[in-house]
């Protein structure tokens, strides 16, 4: 049972730029072995996982719209592509070390993976798989961050927990202001009118109103680091 957890069903958010880790390739496999190995220690305690996979280490919409013609939306399918590309590396990933994984696509990809379909999804979770969510939420001008709190918001999941390549949120870029601090606590509140980029508007908005609760503060975790999901003061929340 996993009733002396404080959450029972939790929604990961892997950033595209924490799958790159330091390699030039797009996708360091010892990132995603370290994200498989922690989901795998999070499941065996009973908590049901699904993730959110970005896609910006292969390709960011807003980045490419305008260049060569290409418009805004279909760059962004571009990027959505890119997220199922992540997501068959991650799936991959984790059934080597023994997790039973699905994806499910927002758009249709039959031959690669199941489509969305939102009690499927949840029965899967129900039965111990890993739900891998791509291809964001299907539209365009959007992002997987939005992504990650509509699907939390759909399946009942408790919390949004962002999986990045920094160690929290902190009140401005630690990587180019050194004297950038960490945030202890946050409060929905804080992100919006400090204008904190932890996650986009969109996504932060539709956590708020859906009382996903607002401890993102302590959640972000570092990735690379292993264990980090039971180290990091996250364990507060998830092991009551
Ligand atoms: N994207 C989109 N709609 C969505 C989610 C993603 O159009 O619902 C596109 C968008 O172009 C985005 C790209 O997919 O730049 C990759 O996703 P994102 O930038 O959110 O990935 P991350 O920042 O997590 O790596």
């Amino acid at each position: 049972s996993n009733s002396s957890y404080k959450w029972r069903r939790v929604l990961l958010k892997v950033s595209g730029e924490a799958l790159a880790g330091d390699q030039t390739q797009n996708i360091d496999p010892k990132v995603t072995m370290s994200i498989a190995r922690e989901v795998a220690a999070v499941t065996r305690l009973g908590i049901e996982v699904a993730i959110v996979v970005g896609g910006g280490n292969i390709f960011r919409g807003s980045s490419w719209a305008g260049s060569s013609g290409l418009d805004r939306s279909s760059a962004d399918y571009i990027g959505m592509l890119a997220t199922v590309m992540n997501a068959m590396f991650l799936q991959s990933t984790m059934e080597s070390i023994g997790i039973p994984t699905r994806v499910q696509t927002a758009f249709r990809m039959s031959e690669v993976a199941e489509p969305y379909i939102r009690r499927r999804a949840v029965r899967h979770l129900e039965k111990g798989r890993v739900v891998i969510f791509a291809a964001g939420t299907g539209n365009p001008f959007f992002t997987t961050d939005t992504a990650a709190a509509l699907r939390c918001a759909e399946i009942n999941a408790e919390v949004v927990l962002k999986a990045t390549n920094v160690d929290g949120v902190y009140d401005d870029n630690p990587r180019h202001n050194p004297n950038a601090s960490l945030l202890e606590t946050l409060t929905y509140q804080d992100v919006m009118s400090r204008d904190l980029s932890v996650m986009d508007m969109t996504a932060i908005t539709l956590c708020h109103e859906n009382n996903i609760p607002e401890d993102m503060g302590v959640c972000v975790f570092l990735l690379g680091i292993p264990s980090s999901w039971r180290v990091m003061p996250c364990e507060e929340g998830a092991y009551d």
